[in-house]
């Protein structure tokens, strides 16, 4: 345990709690993180509700208070008469200090009751440099870290989100993860735990009956067995009711958007309203994890988004809305989407962002459409790669002409500053490709100084590829530490001098990320000696403690390298095999194997490629047609017999 630990049963009530809590909260930063009492948080009744449940998201307040999945979670689960749901933020170094130092527990914003007096914690895990934040939660909050020390009294802890498709290496510290979209299964989990409160049955059942359901993985209701090379040798249940592979959920339909969001008092990461107007992508981007994950596309439709931002400002009284979505070109119907909002908002001084536009002069018109007289602060591209070789080998293919030729409309319609996103250390780079990125970002500023003049300005952000599971690239190494130090040095070299700015990740940050995605259910030793070692807001580059990595690799005997910079045969049992993100592994070795050969895919709303989407959600997909999902209807029969084998419960 960290010095100064929280008993794990904290006697303090919500009252004293509080009333203590005043005394510290001014000599913290930013008290307004701890307080609550927000517009449109929601207090309801601690003692007559059946099930209290906390949403915690593990990165402070400013960060959290922007994530609209846990909103999405709040909403749902209070809007239940018979259930409340509190929000719970990783509490800043300086408040974590000032919490243990006083003897206090870590509680819920909305009545200060500690984290272990909640029937349920639901963690959001969007990426994996929270992990440590995880433990920092549980361990202030009085809960106990490891999933085998919590017992009949203690709350269920469950997590979901991107980073919950690897569960393995948070598997010690978490009872059961939802893999996939929450809005329903939630709600399934919450009323199995009031059930199972009621029936005042044994833990152990709790966890087989959670098992039974669709898109939940309980990670103790299996065995891990690795080969003599420390290779992961055969995953297998160990209840019969634990499925094998667990298939995410999915919604056959967004659920209708948030509207009365909880408005922070003090400034926060997007101070906006934030709609979904599609998920899931259908570009399949090689190296994007959440493109391959969230399939399939299912779209809102236009009047559902426009109410939403009438109603939205109305109950929140932002000055801003973000229209999200992983690729909002494809929304099919985007350009009347964007006259509709532009028409209905005009003159009311709203800033609307549409992030993630494909580069072409399309989505140039469609930002000047939307924006109006409002400030043009900055264009996103995000080419990733920066030679037309690589953009085919990764799936992004766009021409450098064509890159120009955006470049230069967007400098004509009033901005003055383009920011490009690149990644480096993408299979079979070399240094060749990184100095087209110094050369592509020198003409695009070129463009900018033809049609402007000096006022142009390009900033380049230069990432560092992660081969993600569940992606095309899964079994491909990382780049080296020293390879991606010279790929750096030779950027920061080529890109400097008026109108220029480039920023770029750390390598021993990458090197984290790498681990613990690509990681197998022996990371969790790891895990827990970095945070009993001070590893803290890994994610934040002023607290990441690289050297409490190292040391916790080395005193638990394993080998970082052997999860970061080993090639994995296609047929090696990954970790993350026991989860089934709804895309056939065949169709990933099929597409990696294209990748070799520099083969594209089109769009898969043009032509289908039988992702393994189709037959895995077809009585989903049957049962709710229309409903603005991007697959084709299933109609052969014998598809439908597959889809139906493979559904049965
Ligand atoms: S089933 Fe076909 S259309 Fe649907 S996501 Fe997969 S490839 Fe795309």
């Amino acid at each position: 345990m960290a010095p100064n630990s929280i008993p794990t049963q904290s006697s303090l009530t919500a009252p004293e709690i509080e009333r203590r809590l005043h005394h510290i909260l001014p000599r913290v930063q930013k008290p307004g993180r701890y307080t609550g009492g927000e517009l449109n948080q929601v207090v309801k009744d601690w003692d007559a509700t059946s099930l209290r449940a906390a949403l915690v998201f593990p990165d402070v307040y400013d960060l959290g208070m922007s994530n609209l999945g846990v909103a999405i979670l709040y909403d749902l689960l209070n809007r239940q008469p018979d259930m409340l749901a509190e929000r719970v933020y990783a509490p800043w170094p300086d408040m974590d200090a000032a919490l243990r130092a006083a003897g206090l527990p870590l509680f819920g914003l909305e009545t200060k009751h500690p984290l272990q007096a909640f029937d349920l914690i639901g963690v959001s895990l969007p990426y994996e440099t929270l992990y440590t934040n995880v433990l920092t939660v549980l361990d202030l909050g009085g809960v106990p870290l490891r999933a085998v020390e919590r017992g009949q009294g203690d709350p269920l802890v469950i997590a979901g989100g991107h980073a919950a498709f690897n569960p393995e290496p948070m598997s010690d510290f978490i009872d059961a993860f939802v893999i996939g979209e929450g809005e329903d299964v939630l709600l399934e989990i919450a009323r199995l735990v009031l059930e199972w409160k009621a029936s005042g049955g044994p833990r152990p059942s709790l966890l087989r009956d959670l098992a039974r359901l669709r898109g939940v993985y309980v990670p103790s209701l299996y065995r891990v067995a690795y080969a003599p090379d420390g290779t992961p040798d055969r995953i297998e249940p160990a209840a019969p009711e634990a499925r094998l592979p667990v298939l995410k959920r999915i919604v056959p339909r967004l659920p209708p958007p948030l509207t009365r969001l909880v408005v922070p008092y003090i400034d926060v990461t997007h101070n906006r309203i934030p709609v979904e107007i599609q998920r899931g992508c259908t570009r399949g981007c090689r190296f994007c994890q959440a493109g391959m994950i969230t399939r399939p596309v299912r779209e809102r439709p236009v009047a559902e988004i426009v109410d939403a931002i009438e109603q939205g400002l109305a109950h929140t009284g932002y000055e801003e809305v973000g229209l999200l979505s992983l690729s909002s070109s494809d929304y099919d119907e985007i350009l009347e989407l964007v006259r509709q909002v532009s028409a209905r908002f005009a003159g009311r001084h709203l800033n609307i962002n549409l992030p993630s536009l494909r580069i072409e002069s399309f989505s140039v018109e469609l930002m000047d459409l939307l924006q109006g007289e409002a400030s043009r602060s900055g264009f996103t591209l995000a080419p990733e790669a920066a030679t037309e070789r690589m953009r085919e080998i990764i799936n992004k293919p766009v021409s450098t002409e064509q890159v120009l030729a955006t470049a230069r409309e967007i400098y004509r319609r009033g901005w003055h500053l383009i920011k490009l996103y690149f990644m480096i250390g993408h299979p079979s780079e070399t240094l060749e490709d990184v100095q087209a990125i110094a050369d592509l970002s020198k003409a695009v500023l070129a463009e900018g100084r033809a049609v402007i003049g000096p006022r142009a300005s390009v900033h380049v952000g230069v990432s560092t590829f992660i081969p993600k599971p569940h992606t095309p690239f899964q079994w491909v190494p990382c780049d080296t530490l020293e390879s991606i130090r010279a790929k750096q040095t030779l950027l920061k070299q080529q890109l400097r001098g008026p109108g220029l700015k480039l920023s770029w990740t750390q390598p021993e940050e990458t090197q984290l990320e790498a681990w613990l995605s690509r990681g197998d259910r022996r990371l969790g030793a790891v895990i827990l000696e970095a945070w009993r070692r001070g590893a803290r807001f890994d994610a934040w580059q002023e607290h990441f403690n690289h050297a409490a990595w190292m040391q916790a690799f080395e005193a638990t005997g394993l080998d970082p390298a052997f999860y970061t910079h080993r090639e994995r045969p296609i047929d090696e049992t990954l970790p993350w095999d026991v989860i089934d993100a709804g895309v056939h592994k065949s169709f990933l070795t099929e597409d990696y194997l294209w990748s070799l050969q520099g083969r594209t895919r089109v769009d898969c709303r043009e032509r289908c490629f039988a992702c393994g989407i189709l037959p895995k959600f077809a009585a989903l997909r049957r049962e709710h047609p229309g409903e603005g999902w991007e697959c084709p209807e299933v109609r052969s029969p014998a598809r439908q017999a597959a889809a139906a084998a493979v559904e049965a419960p």
